[in-house]
């Protein structure tokens, strides 16, 4: 018998490709951009030329190797540093990032005394806290701010973006969006700034776009999770005609046993420092797949068979088999949260296997 690599997840391009040309078209009806977020896929060249021929012109990462990973493979984008940037990343921002999102001062100096040196221009969005408590300017500083980054040579300020239901899992409410909006129109009139991009936040826009008649001035927003899994993220609702199984993960099984249901002998911490509690329901038939919390965020695997997970340890995860009758070298694969998701893709253990047909 010939079997295929495992742990292995296999992408489907012709998937991926479909979501970012439906929602390239969602957003789009409102004159909305999209940046294609590729943190998510660890900077996957594959998929990034994929968001490319649909039409997407934007790339954005948190990650600087990753933005020199798609360089480095010849992808023509608009590259964007997505999370901002630590002082000990500026020569590398100056050279893979088109453009950076900001939001401390101090930052914005070193970029443009390094942006003189390379004599460049960087181009920056910044960010505003808006509630959900990750990054961002105050709202009430962000005028002075910005008289101080307009002192700054080397420096161009392209744009503002919010962030929403990352941290705090506050939502983007028309109330927020309005607000945010109106800020974007504020700081135009003030500085005579014209800003290319107000990028309005992530998949957790899905609702407050579909339901607002206007969007108001946003003219952006940048999307992972919706493209990837075709769900947007404040109640995790599929979003109609969008695959949600682009990705799946399959594992295979090492042992297949029928055993207890409850650990015997004297109980201390488990592998991770917990005292694991199970219910005794007798003999049970149980298989282990040679994958664990080492390999994936085990929590976010959803078996495609009625099968539980009954726990992990680094390099194992153990299930109740239930009625599945499976046996040593089956394969057993999974869909995928954000969480699972972004762990198999940065995570050296798992073959990437590329498909393009649906
Ligand atoms: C990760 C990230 C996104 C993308 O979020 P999704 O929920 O995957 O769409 C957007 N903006 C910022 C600043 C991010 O860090």
């Amino acid at each position: 018998m010939t079997q295929s690599i495992t742990p292995r997840v296999e992408i489907n391009l012709a998937k991926i490709a479909h979501n970012a040309a439906k929602l390239v078209e969602i957003y789009g009806s409102k004159n909305i951009e999209i940046m294609g977020v590729t943190k998510t896929v660890c900077g996957s060249p594959e998929i990034a030329n994929i968001l490319l021929d649909q039409g997407i012109r934007m790339l954005a990462d948190s990650k600087l190797v990753n933005l020199k990973k798609m360089r480095d493979a010849g992808i023509k984008a608009n590259f964007v540093l997505l999370r901002a940037p630590a002082l000990s990343e500026i020569d590398s921002v100056i050279k893979n990032a088109d453009i950076s999102i900001n939001t401390e001062l101090f930052v914005i100096k070193k970029l443009s005394e390094a942006a003189l040196q390379y004599n460049t221009v960087q181009k920056i969005i910044l960010m505003i806290e808006m509630g959900d408590l990750r990054e961002g300017i105050m709202p009430a500083n962000l005028e002075t701010f910005i008289q101080e980054v307009l002192t700054l040579q080397g420096i161009e300020i392209v744009g503002i973006g919010v962030n929403f239901a990352c941290f705090g899992g506050v939502k983007p409410s028309k109330q927020k969006m309005n607000d945010f909006s109106k800020l974007a129109s504020r700081v135009e009139a003030k500085f005579s700034l014209p800003l290319s991009y107000v990028s309005g936040g992530n998949s957790a826009n899905y609702n407050w776009f579909m339901t607002s008649e206007s969007v108001g001035k946003v003219n952006n927003l940048r999307l992972g999770e919706s493209i990837y899994l075709g769900r947007e993220t404040l109640n995790r609702m599929a979003i109609p005609e969008l695959y949600t199984d682009a990705f799946t993960f399959v594992t295979e099984i090492i042992e297949s046993k029928t055993k207890p249901s409850i650990p015997y002998g004297e109980i201390g911490q488990n592998a991770f420092g917990v005292f694991p509690k199970f219910r005794d329901r007798g003999q049970i038939s149980r298989i282990i797949i040679g994958v664990g919390s080492q390999d994936v965020m085990v929590a976010g695997l959803i078996p495609t068979l009625d099968i539980d997970i009954l726990g992990s340890s680094s390099d194992h995860t153990v299930f109740d088999a239930k009625k599945s009758n499976l046996m040593v070298g089956d394969e057993v694969t999974f869909n995928l949260n954000y969480g699972a998701l972004l762990s198999i893709m940065t995570s050296p253990y798992v073959y990437k296997k590329y498909s393009n047909i649906i």
